[in-house]
């Protein structure tokens, strides 16, 4: 029998039937996946088979087999450091909430994350939140940020969570799909769920969050169902939408309006930085690719740490943990 895993707790895994039951399941025998060296060989996302076992009160489920993942999400294994820990698996979309203001979201950051899911696989979508509090001058900061991912071809919404104005777009898209969301503490994440599903309150704080308010949270991922045909994946208090280490001749390879370019560059290993003949400067000069997006190109170039890493929930992992592979 084949199903998804919706939750793990390490020992023990939840997983939805094709018929929509729960299973608890365990793992059978050792997986080793090829490629990954990981703490957890089975991830939410999965899609599994296992085999029913029925002793005289209870079913539970015997996994033996990992379907290939179409992508997944990491962070690396506390105090384990050449180990990977799986957050999540075959996600297809990943909603970034921006705000203008309280908190602001820089060029900068959104440019570090739309990398890091271009790295990973996953559509990543821009979701303009808290547009009722726009006055003059941060709605055109709000539609000249919104004009320049447009051009590179990110799709964007404008959402009022708390009006909940552009919510049913946003719906349209997460539709038969298993999403993500991310963006600063503050832009609005718990309130738009709710706004989408009232009766869902998703664990959406981080660690550091969650102990100053004194409550206890998990930091396992999970996936629930929403009543509109959707499938949403939570991460409370687990950190690390990064960890994507690149080869400074890749990372222009993630810009998409730059991945356009490239091969028009004189050198095929330009870094587009002193070069000569660098379609990538040249269309800078013209204005067809924007300032924001090449100076924050730069800064992930540099290769400082923190240009790699971006939390799920939009704080910097850097600060709290400098060592990288
Ligand atoms: P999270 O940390 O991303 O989950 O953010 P929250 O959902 O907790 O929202 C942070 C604050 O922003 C709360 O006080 C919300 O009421 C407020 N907020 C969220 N969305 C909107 C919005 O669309 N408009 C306005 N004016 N406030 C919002
Ligand atoms: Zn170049």
């Amino acid at each position: 029998m084949t199903g998804i895993v919706y939750k793990s707790t390490g020992s023990w895994y939840t997983v939805k039937s094709e018929q929509g039951d729960f299973i608890e399941c365990r793992m059978k025998g050792k997986f080793r996946i090829k490629g990954i060296k990981s703490t957890n060989p089975i991830a939410v996302g999965d899609i599994v088979d296992y085999e029913l076992e029925q002793t005289s009160d209870t079913v539970t489920g015997t996994i033996n087999n990992i379907h290939d993942r179409k992508n997944y999400i990491v962070r690396k294994a506390v105090n384990l450091s050449h180990q990977m820990h799986i957050i999540a698996s075959n996600i297809d979309r990943v909603f970034l909430l921006v705000t203008i203001n309280n908190p602001p979201t820089t060029f900068n950051f959104i440019d570090r994350f739309l990398v890091t899911a271009e790295a990973y696989g996953i559509e990543a979508i821009l979701v303009f939140n808290k547009i009722d509090t726009l006055d003059e001058v941060t709605l055109d900061e709000q539609l000249y940020m919104q004009h320049v991912y447009q051009q590179i071809g990110y799709k964007c919404l404008r959402v009022s969570a708390a009006e909940k104005k552009g919510v049913d777009d946003l719906k349209e898209l997460m539709k038969d799909k298993v999403s993500m969301f991310s963006g600063h503490s503050g832009v609005g994440k718990s309130t738009l769920v709710n706004a989408m599903e009232p009766s869902l309150h998703l664990k959406t704080k981080t660690i550091s969050e969650a102990s100053k308010q004194g409550q206890h949270t998990t930091t396992f991922a999970e996936m629930y169902d929403l009543s509109f045909g959707a499938k949403i994946i939570d991460t409370p208090g687990i950190k690390g939408f990064g960890m994507v280490d690149m080869e400074p001749t890749e990372i222009s390879g993630y810009f998409p309006e730059f991945f356009k370019l490239k091969d028009q560059c004189k050198f095929n290993n330009c870094l587009h930085k002193e070069e000569p003949h660098c379609a990538i400067k040249a269309a800078l000069e013209k204005d067809e690719i924007a300032w924001s997006r090449y100076n924050s190109y730069l800064k992930i170039l540099e290769g400082d740490d923190e240009n790699y890493r971006t939390d799920i929930y939009g704080e910097d992992r850097a600060a709290s943990d400098k060592t990288r592979e």
